[in-house]
């Protein structure tokens, strides 16, 4: 059976942003304050902006969380996500409050007049809707059926809230169907693929702390987008989420997947380095977080092997004896001194940042 790749998903529409139907993958992140308050709310979201988030999840346990959300709308530049368990009452809100999609399991809402509420609610104000299959939390008749959680199982919930979706005729649907075990995560996404023809939010869930989050996250992500699945991920981390979208961008660039982020090149240091390259590296790093162009930027401990083994660089720096040689593609441009070489560095990939803006 043929899968289902991004570029031939269901375009969705959330906020201005566009979820599906073409390459692009977009990163998510979620807010680990108390929604109710707005405050700390809208400052985490900026700082998640800042780092590249283009999608915020905020989680709406009850009805103050649910009364913010106009106001954190208001203050907020990319779409805002509500994440709702079972209380239709929450959703109707969060919808009304100018939520650009929300997060709910329809076959979990109950009743079908509350159902078909959330559906014309959300129908009317172009708002989609998230299914969010987790292994942890499979119907009790799915885990009856299949024994434990399993892909087979997962993708059965999954079809089976599309459904009561689709015959109300609603269809502007993204699914996620997230696992703690990265096995089954990656079966479950490429069964999806074979069923599904709508965008699919990758996650691995409760996938750990910073650094075990991180390889876990991307080994099981890594997987399932190579394949040609999937159309907005969150990485789930222990730690600041700002964290996470970093994460997601490292890993959206590393397959290609991202246009709007700049790449670091630096070598491992061996016995020839000439300068201090992790601090250097690292300050780099840290330094093109912020730069919106795909441009790569090179930071080699030595230039015996460097600026050729870094040829695909758009500008780089060289560690030579007391100084630094400055290179773009492969050919060095000039030397600098040791001490400014960093500065001078910054500058080059602001300007080549700018070049490839103007373009
Ligand atoms: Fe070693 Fe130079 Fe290669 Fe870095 S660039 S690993 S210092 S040879």
């Amino acid at each position: 059976m043929s899968i289902t790749t991004r570029e031939n998903t269901r375009p969705v529409q959330v906020g201005n942003l566009q979820i599906g139907g073409s390459d692009k993958v977009v990163i998510q992140s979620m807010t680990t304050t108390k929604t109710h308050d707005v405050e700390a709310t809208v400052k985490e979201i900026h700082r998640l902006e800042e780092a590249g988030c283009q999608v915020v999840r905020v989680a709406c346990p009850d009805e103050r969380a649910a009364d913010a959300i106009s106001e954190i709308k208001k203050q907020i530049n990319i779409p805002l996500v509500v994440d709702i368990h079972f209380d239709y009452r929450l959703a109707l809100k969060a919808i009304e409050g100018g939520a650009d999609k929300i997060r709910i399991n329809p076959g979990n809402i109950g009743k079908r007049r509350k159902v078909e509420a959330v559906v014309n609610a959300a129908k009317e104000k172009g708002v989609p809707i998230r299914i969010g299959v987790n292994a942890g939390s499979l119907e009790k008749r799915i885990l009856e059926k299949y024994g434990y959680p399993t892909a087979d199982g997962m993708v059965e919930s999954a079809l089976h809230h599309i459904q009561i979706l689709e015959e109300l005729d609603f269809h502007d649907i993204i699914v996620s169907l997230k696992a703690s075990d990265v096995r089954l995560a990656i079966e479950a996404y490429e069964k999806a693929a074979e069923h599904i023809s709508y965008p699919l939010h990758l996650g691995i869930t409760e996938s750990g702390t910073q650094f075990a989050g991180t390889v876990k996250s991307s080994a099981g992500l890594g997987a399932i987008l190579s394949k040609g699945i999937g159309s907005t991920l969150r990485i789930s981390l222990s730690a600041d989420p700002v964290e996470e979208v970093k994460v997601g961008r490292e890993l959206l660039k590393t397959f290609g997947l991202s246009d709007n982020a700049a790449t670091l090149i630096s070598c491992p240091t061996c016995g020839r380095i000439e300068i201090d390259l992790i601090s250097i590296a690292n300050e780099v790093e840290e330094y093109i977080q912020t730069i919106k162009a795909p441009i790569k930027v090179a930071v080699l401990g030595c230039a015996v092997n460097g600026p050729g083994e870094a040829r695909e660089a758009d500008i780089g720096i060289a560690g030579a004896r007391g100084e630094g040689l400055l290179f773009r593609h492969g050919e060095i441009i000039r030397k600098v001194p040791e001490e400014t070489m960093v500065e001078e560095l910054k500058v080059e990939v602001d300007r080549i940042a700018e070049e490839y803006l103007a373009q």
